[in-house]
């Protein structure tokens, strides 16, 4: 029996032509300037975004803890969506490593917006702490999969720029929403001062990470990156698997954008299962299950005995998430799974 395993667009395997690619590259050590392919990839993902600069990175906790580093002074303040990665799934890191608190604010599906922004009590008073940078996710990740509608990124944008702060993009899955919304890559980027790139989830990746912004920001990310134990050396190998995964696995993240549409049909239909089908925009499905019927645990344990994997993300809230290892024959499979134990 093989293993769907929907628990998260990380698990994906990099396929042959992809290693074939990474032992091909030219390499050299990268802390020195002197890796050929990581320029490369540097280069060529600042073009992508219209940026003058990019540092590659282990991780895109990485590249967001660099941008909070970069944008911030110790005493500062982070504005972001309550359910943001940053905040909450990257270990306490921008106060452990940064010094600065967050205010995590409300906002429809884990999108900010203006009004609520210009509601904040924040004027220059030694009574407040200082806000300073401000962070948005798109595709957001624990609040659905929702893609960021262009305009709504310009305005907020704008927004920060009047106000003197700073603008981080947490692009986890960037290209999960250059894909679905259709706009271009630039378009995007061009409303913040820096963006994270992350390789290793649907563009099927083994590792790494990117930030892009402006050469000078870029220039002082390579000290952080240091700092953080991220200077890497003939990294051109990992850099490899992004270049290929740029030109060869962005346009396929339509399929898994369908797949989990395919995947949310079918759990609709299921009573136990509460879902709102016209929430799943990219390739994350969330969903609640009936506590009459049990705990995701039990859940999850049932699936698994039928080699399907997914993942719990708290009381009874679950996801699924859908990748380039999935066909759409397995999804058909999984959603016998889940009908057959949730019957
Ligand atoms: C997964 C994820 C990250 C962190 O990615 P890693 O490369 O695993 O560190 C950051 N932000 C969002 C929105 C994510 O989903």
């Amino acid at each position: 029996m093989s293993t769907i395993d929907l628990r998260s667009d990380t698990v994906t395997q990099p396929t042959a032509e992809m290693k074939a690619a990474m032992v091909a590259a030219p390499l050299g050590d990268d802390v020195m300037g002197e890796d050929p392919t990581v320029n490369a990839l540097e280069a060529r993902v600042a073009a992508i975004l219209g940026k003058e600069a990019a540092v590659f990175t282990c991780t895109a906790t990485q590249a967001n803890q660099i941008a909070v580093r970069l944008h911030t002074r110790p005493g500062d303040e982070i504005l972001i969506h309550r359910t943001g990665h940053i905040g909450l799934y990257e270990a306490g890191a921008p106060a452990a490593i940064s010094g600065v608190s967050m205010r995590q604010l409300d906002g429809d599906r884990g999108l900010l917006d203006v009004a609520t922004l210009e509601a904040l009590p924040w004027p220059d008073d030694p009574h407040f702490t200082r806000t300073r940078l401000l962070c948005l996710e798109n595709t957001t990740n624990i609040a659905g999969g929702r893609v960021y509608p262009l305009e709504r990124m310009q305005t907020l944008g704008q927004w920060a720029g009047q106000q003197g702060l700073r603008s981080h993009l947490d692009g986890a899955r960037f290209f999960n929403a250059t894909v679905a919304a259709r706009y271009q890559p630039a378009q995007i980027a061009e409303c913040v001062d820096t963006v994270t790139l992350c390789f290793s989830k649907g563009l099927g990746c083994p590792m790494g990470a990117i930030l892009a912004g402006s050469a000078e920001a870029m220039h002082q990310a390579r000290r952080v990156r240091k700092m953080l134990g991220g200077g890497m050396r003939q990294a051109g190998m990992m850099a490899a698997a992004a270049r290929y995964a740029l030109d060869h696995h962005i346009d396929a993240l339509a399929h898994d954008h369908s797949h989990a549409r395919q995947l949310a049909n079918g759990l609709a239909q299921l009573s136990p299962v509460a879902i709102d089908t016209a929430a799943v925009e990219t390739n994350l499905v969330f969903f609640d299950l009936d506590p009459d019927w049990g705990t995701p645990a039990t859940l999850i344990s049932q699936l698994a005995e039928l080699g399907v994997k997914v993942g719990g993300i708290y009381q009874q809230r679950m996801r699924a998430a859908t990748h380039r290892d999935v066909t759409t024959e397995q999804i058909e499979i999984a959603v016998e799974a889940f009908a057959k134990v949730l019957r």
